[in-house]
Parts: structure tokens; sequence; C-alpha cells
């Protein structure tokens, strides 16, 4: 339905029903009294955690710090029974949110937003869906998640292909059978670490085809500990909270301050001996400060992880093609996992190094390599996604002028913090690129962005301004700001999805915001204390909806 008025349908569209845009909603309905419309293209919440439903499949923070912090009888009365919060309990823990604080009536499911055109002459955003809706608003929000345009690779002959097949970024709600099958999985990232000994233990043969041999860390994931939740967490949880909001990586954890060069090699042996004994990120920030800065130090972090590998793995032809050489730990999204390693230990388990023999195409039967062919009942790509901005391109969205995002972002996506980009006015985006979420705790950069966006649009409404929009040159200075913090770091070492370099053609941009979640937070709040400095306000028309509901 069109708006014919001057009000615009709603005060804002927010794309997304996962962690951030249930937590907008509740914050612009519940403190700004604002009417919101929500679109999902799931027929339920839950974003990532509708989508990733693979065997294994489980966050990689530990649940007492995976969570909203809006609410502190939320935070008292949720229970965890994971160490790591695995992808049904979370999905259980976003359907409790959104029936606790009756967020439902405002999103509307199985419905994608197809485009999305800022009206000039009225400063309203005009949004298409799949579904024939055609609403306006002042406000657009995008909570569209930076991982959620799975990369499906093209190649040759899938459609040949007589077994079933899936993508880990869009499994099936019904359980995947894989008892007795020969199962292929192609990819080695989070998603294929965490399936791969999951699908071990029920396929008859699984082969693993890997492209880039990983870094892994023990997860040690197991129950959660109770005695710990009760006694140190609930308790202290606004001040965990504080700590990890502040901190590089949106974790509660104190971060070491010494360099792997300047101990024994004695002493860093026993650091990274406890820290992987330990498990998890803790293995990272609490080792050696400069691991992910100088190449020194990290090759003593990347040997030692190494001859864990060689360790772990029995077959020392298998352990070889396991070792990663061709980039620095860190360079690429540190993976955690449970049992990874030892699952080239079992019989029914074959690794097939697809860099010196790769894939030529998908048969009727199988998979085609360089040198030999292998016949399957499933395959499972765990190839990743079109990240950060994937999802955006699959709309229409366009800006002044008629100008279209994804033109605007043909040489790589050009923001202001993350969270505005020029010549597109009142469009927030929650977690865009630039920001630093993709490198830290998802929930506590989501919740970061959303009280910053609220905190803005109450200043607009405040002083009857009516659009915002971030000033190009402000932008281009954090475009350069961006790049200057990735260019030390072991980031740019590696072909990483944070470069675009898993998607042929993607311009190679380093997309994320390295300065750390807690650095970002400061500089998000002193431009607002100056005055939301590097955006332009604009006091023209103010384009309210009729009425909240
Ligand atoms: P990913 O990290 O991009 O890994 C994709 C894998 O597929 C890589 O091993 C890649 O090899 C391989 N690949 C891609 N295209 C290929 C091709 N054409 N032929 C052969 N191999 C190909 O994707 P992901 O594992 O889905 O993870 C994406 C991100 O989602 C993660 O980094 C993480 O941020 C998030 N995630 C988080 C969790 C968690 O919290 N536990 C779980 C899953 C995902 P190359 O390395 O050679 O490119």
């Amino acid at each position: 339905m069109a708006n014919s008025g001057k009000s615009p349908d709603f005060d804002a569209v927010v794309i997304g029903a996962g962690f951030a845009g249930l937590g907008m909603l509740r914050r612009l309905r519940e403190e700004l009294g604002m009417s919101v419309q929500v679109y999902e293209t799931g027929d339920e919440v839950g974003g990532t955690w509708y989508w990733n439903r693979y065997p294994g499949a489980r966050c990689d923070s530990e649940s007492y710090i995976y969570c909203f912090s809006f609410s502190k009888e939320l935070l008292q009365d949720w229970n965890w029974s994971g160490k790591y919060p695995e992808q049904p309990e979370i999905l259980a823990y976003l359907n409790h949110v959104a029936d606790r604080f009756d967020l439902r009536r405002n999103i509307q499911f199985n419905t994608r937003v197809t485009s999305a055109r800022f009206l000039e002459n009225a400063n309203l955003w005009e949004v298409e869906t799949d579904q024939g809706d055609r609403v306006t608003a002042q406000f657009l929000i995008t909570a569209i998640g930076c991982i959620s345009a799975g990369n499906v690779p093209d190649i040759k002959g899938l459609d040949s292909f007589q077994g079933e097949w899936y993508h880990t970024g869009s499994w099936p709600h019904d359980k995947v059978d894989f008892a007795g099958k020969r199962v292929a999985v192609i990819g080695t990232g989070s998603s294929g670490v965490q399936s791969i000994p999951v699908i071990a233990q029920q396929a008859g043969h699984l082969t693993v085809f890997q492209r880039t041999a990983q870094f892994t860390i023990p997860a040690r994931h197991g129950t959660v500990d109770r005695k710990f939740l009760e006694e140190e967490v609930k308790p202290h949880y606004a001040e965990i909270l504080e700590k990890a909001k502040w901190s590089a990586a949106g974790f509660p954890l104190d971060p070491s301050e010494r360099s792997a060069l300047e101990v024994t090699a004695e002493e860093r042996l026993e650091t990274y001996e406890a820290g992987w004994a330990k498990g998890g990120f803790g293995f990272v920030f609490g080792s050696y400060s400069d691991i992910r800065t100088d190449r020194r130090a990290n090759d003593t972090v990347s040997e030692f992880i190494r001859s864990k590998i060689r360790e772990m793995v029995k077959d020392p032809e298998t352990a070889e093609k396991l070792l990663p050489t061709d980039h620095p730990f860190g360079s690429k999204r540190t993976l955690i996992d449970t049992d990874y390693f030892d699952t080239y230990n079992r019989e029914n388990v074959e690794l097939v190094d697809i860099r010196h023999s790769p894939i030529r195409e998908i048969t009727p039967k199988g998979i085609r390599t360089e040198d030999e062919e292998y016949e399957f009942d499933i395959i499972v790509f765990a190839t990743g996604f079109d990240a950060m901005t994937g999802t955006f391109f699959k709309m229409d969205i366009r800006g002044r002028n008629d100008l279209s995002l994804k033109e605007k972002w043909s040489e790589g996506p050009k923001t202001y913090l993350g969270l505005q980009t020029a010549g597109f006015p009142n469009m927030f985006m929650i977690t865009g690129p630039g920001s630093p979420s993709v490198l830290g705790n998802m929930p506590v950069c989501i919740e970061q962005h959303i009280e910053w966006i609220a905190d803005f649009l109450q200043y607009m409404r405040e002083r009857d301004i009516g659009a915002v929009e971030a000033d190009a040159d402000a932008e281009a200075a954090w475009v350069s700001h961006v790049n200057e913090t990735a260019e030390p770091t072991m980031f740019m070492l590696a072909n990483s999805w944070y470069l675009g370099a898993n998607i042929p053609g993607k311009p190679r941009v380093f997309m994320p915001y390295a300065g750390g979640v807690g650095n970002y937070r400061k500089k998000c709040n002193e431009i607002a204390d100056n005055g939301y400095e590097g955006f332009i306000l604009d006091s023209g028309s103010r384009g309210k909806a009729a009425s909240a509901t």
C-alpha cells in the first residue's frame, strides 16, 4: 500500500529479525515510542541462527556473554546449558526475547525487502517487498547481518549432481540423514570445522575437500559451569558487561600486555600450553599482545599450533596436509573447534587437498578433481558467504539522485563509522562495513549500534531535524582510518572474507574496523558528544508517522 499523504506509514522500517532487528525494534518502540515495521525473510525470528542449522553449529563466544544486556531480569532469568551456546538454544533464546517483549506484532515474516528508495522531496524512504508491500518511513535501518548471503561456488556441473546438496548457511529444518552415506564437505572455515566432526560420526564415509589448511583452537566445550554462572557471573553481570563493552573484542577478558619476544622459549611454551588447555579465545587474548601485529611474535604461536596438529593427527601425510603454512595465525577468522583434528584419525574420514588438486567439476555421481573422481550421496558446501556487502546488494537500495548502493560501493564499501553512507540520508546500518562487529563478540557490538542509533534519532526528534546524512569528507577520512588500522595487522596477510578474497571479482578491501570494540565505542561517543560531528543535520521537513503503535 503506498503512502498518499505527508506522514509516513512508519517512523522506521527495520530489515531483519535477528539479534540486531529484535533489539532495534524493542528500543525504538519502547523507549522512543516510535512506530516500527520489521520485515524478515524467514518464517521466524533468529537471523543467522535461524538459517545456520548445520550439525555442530554453535557460537564461539561463551554463552554468558552472548546475550542482550538491556534487561537485568532477562540476564538473571535465562540459563544457558552449554559453555558455548548451541544453535537451537540461541534460537530458543531469541524466540524467548521476541515473546517476552511482545516483539512479533511488529514483524512481518516470510517477507523479503526487494528495494528501498529515498524520496528526496519528502525526506522519506519508500520500501518494497516481495509480498507486494510498498510503505514509507522516515528511517531505514538495516539489521541484515554481516555474514548472511551464502556463497555456493560456481562449479561446473552442480545441476547434474544426482545426490542431495546443502549449504551450511541455509540448512534445511528437517534433519539431514547422513547415516551410512558417502558425504563430501567442501570448505574448512568456521562452519566446516564445526560440522566436519559431527558429520563424521554419522556418515558412512566423509571426504573433506580443503583449499586452505586452518589454525584452530580447542573450544573445551561442555556443559555450563553452574557454580561459575551463579557465583561469578550473575551477581556481577553489570561489571562484566561494562568490561566487555570497552574491551578490544567485546569479551570481558584481561588481555596480556607482554610481548612474545621478551620472554624465554620455555616461558612462551608454558603460556601457550596453558591457553591451549583452557581453550577458546582466551588462548589469543591471554597469551601475548603482539601475536596479532608482529610477524616474529606470530611465528611463535603459529609454530606452536602446527606442532599440536602434528601431535594430534596420527597419519603424517594427513597431518602435513593439515598444516597451515601459507598464512599466519589470526590473519583469517580465528577458529574454535571440538575434535576437529582428531576427526582425521577416524577410519571413515579422508582429506583431499584441493589446493594441489583443484575441483574441476561436479558430476552426476560426485566430485572430480584434477586427479580423481569421488562418488557421493550428499555434498555439503561449507564455502562461506559474500560477507558484509552481499546481503545489501540483494536489495535495490537507492539514495539521493537515484544512486544505487551497489554502484556507490562498486570499489568496496564506503561508510562513516559503519553506521551511515553518504548520499543515503536517514539510513542506518547495524554492524555495517567499517565497524568492528565481525572482529568481536556480536551482541556487544550490535547493542552499541542500537543504542547509538536510538540516541541519534532521539537527538533529531528533540531538535526537529528531518534528515541526517554522513558527510562525504568524514566518510572518506573514516575509510582511510579503517585501512590504516588494518594495515599493520596480520589480517592483511591472508586471503580471507574480511578482504572479500573468497568471492571472485570482489574488490580487495579490508571491510571491518580493526581498531578494537572499545576504541570504536569511544570514537562513536565522542562524535555524538560533539553534536554528531561528520554528519549533515538537515532541519527541513520532518516526517513523523501519524501514530505510534
Ligand atoms: P569461511 O570462513 O569463508 O570458510 C569457507 C571455506 O570454504 C574456506 O575453507 C574456503 O577456503 C572454502 N571455499 C570457499 N570457496 C571455495 C571454493 N570455490 N572451492 C573450494 N573451497 C572453497 O565460511 P564459514 O566457515 O561459513 O564462516 C564464515 C564466518 O561466519 C566465520 O568466519 C565466522 O565469522 C562466522 N561463523 C561463526 C561461527 C561461530 O561463531 N562458531 C560458526 C560459523 C560461521 P579458503 O580458506 O581457501 O578461502
